[in-house]
């Protein structure tokens, strides 16, 4: 987003205007204000840090978005005992991505909260387009959503409640 205020021209030396300044000019105080506007936040602050939601779910959360939680195609990689296959729908090896946007027991549960909370911007059905666990949580909350932040809770959340679910039916 910042490289917006990079301008380049080919006969004129390049000049880069700080934004969040009114006379340009880049200071430390600027770019600590800066912060607060939502302007500078990384991916994983927007989608996880600066979210609401108590600091252990977050943490769960900022795994799953880095799909490093263990799931069982990441158990049988290591040769490790796993449940195979989604213990959600029972039909699909389960994987990040599967039980977080892909299954049918996790896209009935998004489709209820999205009715009743009236999420009409929300389409479950282009869902299945994403590859990663990170693209699908990235485009859930970044700036074409409204009450981005809201979305991040909600998205963190909800994951939580299914990791939990599917926890109890392995374990
Ligand atoms: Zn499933």
């Amino acid at each position: 987003m910042l490289l917006n205020d990079v301008h380049l021209h080919e006969q004129t030396e390049d000049t880069i205007i700080w934004k969040h300044a009114n006379d340009g000019i880049y200071t430390a105080a600027t770019a600590y204000k800066a912060q607060f506007l939502g302007l500078t936040l990384s991916p994983l602050d927007r989608m996880v840090w600066k979210a609401w939601a108590p600091p252990k779910v977050k943490f769960f959360a900022w795994l799953a978005i880095q799909d490093r939680i263990w799931t069982a195609d990441r158990l049988q990689r290591r040769g490790w005992p796993n449940c195979g296959l989604c213990k959600l729908c029972n039909r699909e090896q389960e994987t990040g991505a599967h039980i977080f946007f892909k299954c049918r027991f996790t896209i009935r549960i998004w489709k209820s909260l999205i009715e009743r909370i009236g999420l009409a911007h929300i389409d479950t059905s282009e869902w299945h387009t994403d590859e990663s666990v990170y693209e699908w949580w990235d485009k859930r909350t970044d700036n074409r959503n409204p009450n981005q932040q809201a979305l991040a809770s909600l998205t963190i959340l909800v994951s939580w409640t299914i990791w939990n679910e599917r926890n109890a039916r392995v374990f």
